[in-house]
């Protein structure tokens, strides 16, 4: 299966969508925050990013879920090419990658020189190319990706994201994503404000998600298991069930697909200001987890849960 952005590429249609985001810089409205400012001339918004790409880190990863990692994750072949954005707009107290996302570790980066990491990892047999929370930068990724295009780029997109999502930033990605990746991290309003300073963070992450899936279905597979296209949703339990997972669930199998690939994650570890905030402060129980899980199923999921 061939990517959809060779076929944008080709009828000119990817260079129209890159003039677009653009233009969305000069008045920033990438994102929920929608904070209006003109990226383009030196102004910042809530995630304090510019004009300039910046990245913190380009390198196969092999932690990742296995249809992006593929079976050859023991031998160190294959694997994920994750590229890691410096900073973010969401900004949770809790962030599992805090030094990159708050403490805005990183390096600024042409659309050039990024597009050769692209080839790099493609070149070193990496199945996709990974942008780990891309939502900010989407513009100058597009570019790269275009840029990549004309030097024989041919693997999978994936927009690994934290949900909180404009609808009209995911429109513009129609046809160049290929496997959407959001995190769903909150149903409950209160914990979103608390934790992640969005309130209306269920309501945009509902919405886009509604339009990945229109847009690229369900996660599909090839012959050797690897991911070609579609939607792969993570949910991250957190301790006290501040997450809200039954309502995560429920969306997922009644309004999305009961076949939509789904991690549900035990990897928390109170990080960064987690410290701050009793609930918070330690892990969830292995039977948090399989409570999770056990509602997952109840709501007649069945693809993914490894964690
Ligand atoms: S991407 Fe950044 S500047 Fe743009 S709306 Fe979101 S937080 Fe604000």
């Amino acid at each position: 299966m061939q990517p959809n952005y060779l076929r944008l590429y080709k009828s000119g249609e990817l260079d129209e969508r890159i003039a677009q985001l653009y233009g969305v810089l000069e008045c920033c409205v990438l994102c929920p925050r929608e904070c209006r400012k003109n990226r383009l001339k030196g102004e910042r918004g809530y995630c304090r990013s510019g004009e300039e790409l910046v990245v913190s880190a380009i390198h196969p990863h092999f932690g990742e879920e296995e249809p992006l990692v593929g079976r050859g994750r023991l031998w160190g072949v294959g694997g994920s090419g994750t590229i890691f954005l410096t900073g973010c707009s969401l900004g949770c107290v809790y962030c599992q990658n805090y030094d990159i996302s708050h403490l805005e570790q990183g390096r600024p980066i042409g659309a050039a020189e990024l597009s050769r990491g692209m080839i790099e990892l493609q070149n070193m047999g990496c199945h996709n190319i990974n942008l780990v929370t891309p939502t900010h930068f989407v513009p100058q990724l597009v570019k790269s990706i275009r840029v990549a295009i004309e030097s024989g780029l041919q693997i999978p997109i994936v927009y690994n994201c934290g949900g909180y999502e404009s609808v009209s930033t995911i429109r513009l990605l129609e046809g160049i994503v290929d496997i959407y990746m959001p995190d769903i991290k909150y149903s409950d309003s209160q914990n979103a404000r608390k934790y992640s300073n969005a309130a209306d963070y269920f309501i945009h992450c509902e919405e886009a998600v509604r339009e990945m899936h229109r847009q690229v279905g369900d996660l599909q597979l090839d012959s050797r298991g690897i991911a070609q296209r579609g939607l792969l949703i993570r949910h991250l339990i957190l301790p006290n069930d501040l997450a809200g997972s039954r309502e995560i669930l429920r969306f997922i199998a009644e309004e999305i697909s009961k076949d939509s690939y789904v991690n549900i994650m035990f990897q928390y570890r109170p990080m960064f200001k987690a410290g701050e905030y009793e609930e918070l402060n330690r892990r969830p129980t292995l039977d948090e987890y399989r409570r999770a899980v056990a509602m997952a199923q109840g709501f007649g999921l069945h693809r993914g849960f490894g964690s």
